[in-house]
């Protein structure tokens, strides 16, 4: 464990700082562009990368918002995060692929799961919410996104178009989860701007059908423009905020 008051300590929130500030510009001048109200679109801080103690960083640099893709490595940096920084209560969100036996595992921390992709997955994460429920360990059902895959491809995540409506109103009639909107990726090799098309498209089908489904979690670090051109409430950034710096461990 490296001094916090340390040289590189300081240079590493000096960078971050920069990073951030760079970032909510990017955002702010997409915004400009469409004519949308900053507020309207939300910063998704991936933190799948990095080291908890970067992560408590950003919490005192003004972020609230955080992600991670891998249940294990997310639970013990939530534990850390919450140890260096007690008295902050960022929101944790999970975007990665979830296998059906780490439900339970993400359940104590996770305040939206962004990659429900399976009617399987959906009723797992059913199954496991009544038990927190039955334990009085939670109160009231789980936020979810569907993640939808405008290729269909079926190794990247994602439901394919043509399983969207089926599976979010599975979801809205399993009383362990809520619908809370999309998350999306434009697949490689697509224009963002024709992926991002299409992607609001099946939002605002999915808004019609269920209207409470109101985020649209699309675009990261490369076409967060193209995203927020396109009507994104959620932009996941990690490459730009935090750089590619990987943890010692991985
Ligand atoms: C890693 C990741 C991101 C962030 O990607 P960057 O290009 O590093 O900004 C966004 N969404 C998901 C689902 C990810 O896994």
């Amino acid at each position: 464990m490296s001094d916090p008051r340390s040289p590189a300590t300081t240079d590493r929130a000096a960078e971050l700082t920069d990073r951030l500030t760079a970032v909510r510009a990017r955002i702010a001048a997409a915004c400009d562009a469409a004519g949308r109200d900053p507020s309207g679109v939300g910063l998704l801080a991936v933190t799948k990368t990095i080291p908890a103690a970067d992560v408590a960083t950003l919490v005192d640099l003004g972020l609230d918002a955080f992600a991670e893709n891998r249940a294990q490595e997310a639970a013990s940096k939530v534990d850390e995060v919450r140890e260096a920084r007690p008295g902050t209560s960022p929101d944790w969100f999970f975007v990665g692929g979830l296998q059906r036996n780490k439900v339970r595992t993400v359940l104590p921390w996770v305040t939206r799961i962004d990659s429900v992709d399976s009617s399987r997955l959906a009723r797992a994460i059913d199954k496991e919410v009544a038990k927190a429920v039955d334990a009085g360990e939670r109160s009231g059902p789980l936020p979810v996104l569907v993640q939808f895959s405008v290729d269909g491809d079926p190794g990247r995540g994602g439901v394919a178009p043509d399983g969207l409506a089926e599976l979010t109103d599975l979801v809205t009639e399993l009383p362990g989860l809520e619908l809370a909107g999309l998350m999306a990726v434009a697949p490689l090799g697509w224009e963002p701007d024709a992926a991002f098309a299409r992607i609001a498209e099946a939002h605002r089908e999915t808004v019609g059908r269920h209207p409470g489904a109101t985020v649209l979690s699309a675009g990261m670090s490369g076409d967060l423009e193209s995203a927020i051109g396109h009507g994104s409430t959620v932009v996941r950034v990690g490459t730009a905020l935090v750089g590619d710096r990987r943890i010692a461990s991985e």
